[in-house]
This record gives structure tokens, C-alpha cells and sequence, in this order.
């Protein structure tokens, strides 16, 4: 008897919740756009360029990626100790952790070959592991073992030192950003900060080269594991985000990156929206005439793509394991390749330093934005009497330098 009172009361119910499921999405929408704001052309001229810092012999970043860093070697090991000492050095608030795992391989017979990824980030002070998604910026460290000595400068070793760049840009802005958000309490509690919950980590991978020819077993050695492990390991029951890889918001892949004017095309049409802000942002700089490097063509060719072919698939790289697995992909590699591209030219003498300068800029920007860092970044380095962007951006590489 009661039976059709209960059904009554639940089609209301289901009214009612259908209502408040919407007033919720209309907040999470609003939450999203508002959370994804355009970054302000006095935040794109106050990023800082790395100076003399990617200098191929002495610059504090650059220079020491550039040697050989095959898998297991001691030259791996000393690059891995380059960024464990910059983030603990100038970094202290990145946590760093390493996910480590071996191989043999087609070229070392039956020893096995140590594999060590590095994974730093930074997370809203008040998260908790399960509730946080994280922009992902990923370059591979390690370098070919053919041919001998092979630098592998595009390969990834100026991608690396860009992120180190990025990470560096953005900290004391995350800080501030996270500090004033909790004095308000905003994050802490209900939907004000549910879109907030952004953090950031940054992926060095190893062993991306093959060691003889390029097959399924002899590449991506280092991605093939952390996806793995990444996707096994779960967050709490109840998480928004239920497991490490679920975390990743976005997979950003630099790869051969360096070389003057690039062309870097859009290859997946569910991330095309972040190639079209990638693309923006390049268009702003340059508009701003903060870029140094010769214009003249489009880094972004494919920047008003609007259907196929989608080049997805076609390029091989560390981010298949992890497209195979769900996560979103951004790759940033130019098509064609480097002129230099696996041959011993790819080294520090044959970059383009200030195509590898904008990249950071670019990429640091993207950041930025991402985190929703506008008003954040400081500006205090900005000439307050530079009479144009040039000047600016002069003056703010010489106070790079000083750090
Ligand atoms: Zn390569």
C-alpha cells in the first residue's frame, strides 16, 4: 500500500535531483571558465627568460644535460643528480620522487638495465592525493647509444632543461596563488574550489630510445613502466581520481625540440583545444615581440584545423603507454624532424638557443595559465621605463641572470 506513495515521492525526488544535478553543472561550467582565464599580456612579459642559463657550456641548466646519458651509465646517473640538485637546491617546495624498474635490452645482452624516471610536483597545499589532477610536462633524459657519444641536444636534453625553466617560473607564484586562496578559505571547502584543485608535476623519463631499432620491447622503456605502475596504483576508494594516472589532467610531450622554426602539428582531435591555447599564447609573444627567435613561419601550422587527417599514432613516443591507458596527450614535436635528428650533429653547438629560450617562455606561459597564475607572476623585473617589449624582455633576462 505504501508502495505507490514511495514510487510518487521518488518521482519527485528524481525531479529534485535532476534540478540540483544541473544548478551543480551550471557551477562546475561556471568554475571551469572562470578557472581558465585568459593570461594577461603584463603576466606573458613577466615570465622570465633563462638568460645565459641555457648557455651549451656554462649555463647552470642547459649544460650539464648535454652529455651522453645512456640508460644505466654513469653519465645517466650524473644528469639524474643535475635535477635532484636543482629542485632540492632551488625548488625545495617540488616533491621529488623516482619510479625505477629494469630491462634487458636487444644491445646489452643479459644484464639487466636500470631504468629510473623522476617525477617532481607541486600540489594545492591543502589536497589530498585522490583529489588533485595534475598538468603533466614531460621530456625523456636519457640518450641514444648509437652513435657513440651522441649528445642528443633536441633529444631531449634542451627539452629537459625548458621544464626546469618552467618549474622554476611558476613556483613563488603557486605559493602566493595557494596562500591567498587558503587565507580565504577558498579549496578548502565545497564547489568555490573544486575546479581549484590543480597541481602540477613534471616527468623526466628514461630509456625513450631504442638500444638497436625501434620495436614495441626496445623503446619507451621508462614510460612503458611508470604507465603501468601509474595506473595500478589507486587512490582512496572515494577519490575523484581513483587512480595515479586518472590524475593526469593532460600529458604534454616535448620532444626534439631546438632547432630554428619548427612545425609542430596538431595530432589528436580530442586535445586540440590545448594545441589552439599552446598556439595562441606562441601568436601573443610574437605579437609582443617578447620571442627572440626568427618568425617568419607558424610554429603551429595546424592552429585553425578544424577536421581531419589527425596525425595521432603516426609518431611513436613516450606517451603511448599512457594514451593507451586514457590520459589526454598533448605532443609537442615538430614534423618533419630535426635536420639533426639521430645523427651526431645534435649536439649544443647546433641549437638554436633562442628557439630553445621561447619554448620555455611558451611553455611556461602555458603553465601559467593553466594554474590560473595571472596576477601572480611578478613583474618586478620588468624595466618600469622600457619604452617596448624588447627593452622589457632585455631587462628581464638580465635579472634572470642574477638568480
Ligand atoms: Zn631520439
Amino acid at each position: 500500500m505504501t508502495g505507490g506513495g514511495e514510487v510518487a515521492l521518488s518521482n519527485i525526488t528524481m525531479v529534485y535531483l535532476k534540478l540540483i544535478s544541473y544548478i551543480i553543472y551550471a557551477v562546475l561550467l561556471l568554475g571551469h571558465t572562470r578557472a581558465y582565464t585568459r593570461i594577461s599580456d603584463e603576466s606573458l612579459r613577466a615570465i622570465p627568460g633563462p638568460g645565459n642559463e641555457f648557455d651549451i657550456k656554462s649555463g647552470k641548466l642547459l649544460a650539464p644535460v648535454l652529455r651522453p646519458r645512456v640508460p644505466g651509465t654513469p653519465g645517466s646517473t650524473a644528469v639524474l643528480n643535475h635535477f635532484v640538485d636543482f629542485f632540492k637546491t632551488s625548488l625545495p617546495k617540488w616533491k621529488i620522487s623516482f619510479q625505477n624498474s629494469t630491462s634487458k635490452t636487444p644491445a646489452t645482452g643479459d644484464s639487466e638495465i636500470p631504468f629510473v624516471n623522476m617525477i617532481v610536483s607541486r600540489d594545492p597545499t591543502w589536497t589530498t592525493p585522490g583529489e588533485v589532477s595534475r598538468l603533466t610536462l614531460v621530456a625523456h633524459y636519457d640518450s641514444k647509444l648509437t652513435p657513440t657519444d651522441f649528445i642528443g641536444a633536441t633529444d631531449s636534453a634542451a627539452p629537459c632543461a625548458m621544464l626546469m625553466h618552467t618549474a622554476r617560473s611558476i613556483d613563488a607564484a603557486l605559493t602566493k596563488k595557494w596562500s591567498a586562496m587558503q587565507a580565504e578559505d577558498i579549496g578548502v571547502q565545497g564547489f568555490l574550489g573544486i575546479e581549484e584543485h590543480k597541481g602540477i608535476q613534471i616527468i623526466f623519463l628514461d630509456g625513450e630510445e631504442a638500444f638497436l631499432s625501434w620495436t614495441d620491447d626496445d623503446s619507451l622503456y621508462g614510460a612503458r613502466s611508470l604507465a603501468a605502475e601509474m595506473e595500478s596504483t589507486s587512490h582512496a576508494a572515494t577519490s575523484t581520481y581513483h587512480n595515479v594516472i586518472s590524475s593526469i589532467s593532460l600529458f604534454v610531450l616535448l620532444d626534439l625540440l631546438g632547432e630554428a622554426q619548427p612545425k609542430v602539428p596538431s595530432y589528436f582531435q580530442t586535445t586540440h583545444w590545448s594545441y589552439q591555447k599552446m598556439a595562441a599564447l606562441y601568436k601573443r609573444f610574437r605579437d609582443l615581440e617578447v620571442f627572440t627567435s626568427t618568425g617568419g613561419a607558424n610554429w603551429f601550422p595546424d592552429v585553425n584545423k578544424i577536421a581531419g587527417p589527425w596525425m595521432g599514432g603516426l609518431i611513436e613516443d613516450d606517451h603511448m603507454p599512457f594514451m593507451a591507458r586514457g590520459v589526454e596527450v598533448l605532443h609537442l614535436i615538430p614534423h618533419p624532424f630535426p635536420r639533426v635528428w639521430h645523427v651526431m650533429d645534435d649536439d649544443g653547438e647546433h641549437l638554436d638557443l633562442d628557439t630553445v629560450a621561447d619554448w620555455s617562455l611558451l611553455v611556461t606561459a602555458f603553465a601559467a595559465e593553466w594554474l590560473d597564475l595571472d596576477g601572480f607572476l611578478e613583474a618586478k623585473n620588468v624595466g618600469s621605463n622600457a619604452t617596448s617589449a624588447q627593452e622589457a624582455h632585455g631587462t628581464r633576462v638580465a635579472g634572470r641572470t642574477e638568480l
